[in-house]
């Protein structure tokens, strides 16, 4: 019988489970073998081979994955790219344009920008926020439209119902990354979207231990994009599947924490003197704020915000920081702080930088699971500890 669980705290731990149990074990196994014995499968695709993405590890994955986004049919992949290139790749053919958000994850910005033209494929970036300037970037070829929950590090929710409206009227797929919010906080396909993608090497896995990427949708969109990924050959490793299965369980808990603690770092520094300002959804002074409460079921752990006194004293607070990791990446356990202008997103020019309203003193943090108020601490004196004119 499949069963059908309801919430999502509930289909973390129990969906896409084998039934029976394997030999009793209430943890999934890991299946570490390349291929399986032939089992009289007519298609080359239902071959049991461990490239194939279709070993006892993967189909687990793929169900769970698929119940936690509402979704028909998901896959798992090598990475958060490998599921980016390939479900792009599906959609887009030689001749064909995509529609892309202006502030994009670093790596898919340069996929675009890099590996298109390459491919024969063109894109146009749009303001997420400003649906009546999308219709003068479509063109007679523009075939889909991608985008992402929350930008990265600004923290700007695009009009997903417009997006989702458009993509429609237009004939579109619509493609997001769902990276930042998790399917604990958003689940795209509820809402209209074609396809969600994700980076489990962050919320998902959540132990910053592994790489490893997702997609899903209909079980139409999916099959074609598994094919694509069969022969690109981005297929997850069964241990790095293992892992992430395990890490899935505690997601709702997890992100939970997140929501709650970065809303009240967030309302920490915003009240604190030295800070110039704060970029989360869940602040009343966010300006989608309201759109960020009519979509999500939380804001998130991401959040960043800018010092008063310019670039000195953001390297300085960093240095002062005692409990934080100072780290690139994002979604694990442990809180990290970065300076975007000088890692995620050192790859774009000056000017695109400031463009896009990423300063050079912008910091970055991915609230982990410690204690809040220990963070909060640990804030207030390295902000204390910031030399009164540092600049
Ligand atoms: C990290 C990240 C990716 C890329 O994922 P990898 O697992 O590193 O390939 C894509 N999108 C977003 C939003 C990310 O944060």
């Amino acid at each position: 019988m499949t069963r059908n669980f309801k919430r999502i705290e509930t289909k973390l731990i129990h969906s896409g489970e084998p039934e029976p149990r394997i030999q009793g074990a209430v943890s999934m196994p890991i299946f570490q073998s390349a291929m399986f014995e032939y089992a009289g499968e007519t298609s080359y695709h239902d071959l049991q081979y461990i490239r194939l993405n279709n070993t006892p590890n993967h189909l687990a994955l793929h169900e769970k994955l698929a119940a936690l986004e509402s979704a028909e049919a998901a896959l798992v992949t090598a990475s958060g790219m490998a599921a980016i290139s390939a479900t792009l790749l599906t959609v887009l053919a030689s001749g064909d344009h995509l529609l892309a958000q202006d502030c994009l994850y670093g790596g898919t910005h340069d996929f675009l920008t890099k590996d298109f033209p390459s491919f024969g494929l063109s894109y146009d970036f749009i303001n997420g926020n400003d649906p009546e300037s999308w219709k003068r970037k479509l063109r007679p070829n523009t075939k889909a439209i991608y985008v992402e929950p929350m930008t990265n590090p600004l923290l700007e929710v695009a009009d997903h119902r417009a997006i989702v409206k458009f993509a429609k009227t237009h004939g579109l797929v619509s493609i997001i990354d769902n990276t930042f919010a998790s399917p604990v906080n958003f689940r795209p396909l509820e809402w209209g979207f074609d396809l969600s993608v994700h980076s489990c090497t962050k919320y998902l896995n959540g132990h910053s231990d592994i790489v490893a990427g997702a997609v899903s949708g209909s079980a139409n969109r999916i099959e074609p994009i598994k094919h694509k990924l069969d022969r690109l050959g981005g297929s997850l490793d069964p241990h790095a599947c293992f892992l992430l299965h395990r890490g899935m369980k505690t997601l709702a808990v997890r992100v939970k924490v997140q929501n709650e603690s970065a809303l009240r770092i967030a309302e920490f520094l915003e009240k604190h003197p030295r800070i110039a300002k704060v970029n989360y959804p869940g602040l009343q002074s966010h300006l989608q704020h309201q759109r960020a409460r009519d979509l999500f079921d939380g804001f998130g752990g991401m959040l960043s915000f800018e010092l008063k006194e310019g670039v000195e004293a953001a390297e300085a607070f960093l240095r002062n920081t005692v409990l934080p990791i100072i780290a690139p990446s994002l979604g694990g356990v442990e809180t990290l702080l970065t300076r975007p202008a000088t890692t995620s997103h050192s790859g774009l020019s000056p000017e695109d930088r400031q463009r896009l309203g990423i300063t050079d003193s912008l910091i970055r943090l991915s609230v982990g699971i410690e204690a809040t108020e220990e963070i909060i601490e640990d804030f207030e004196r390295a902000l204390q500890l910031i030399p009164k004119n540092a600049s």
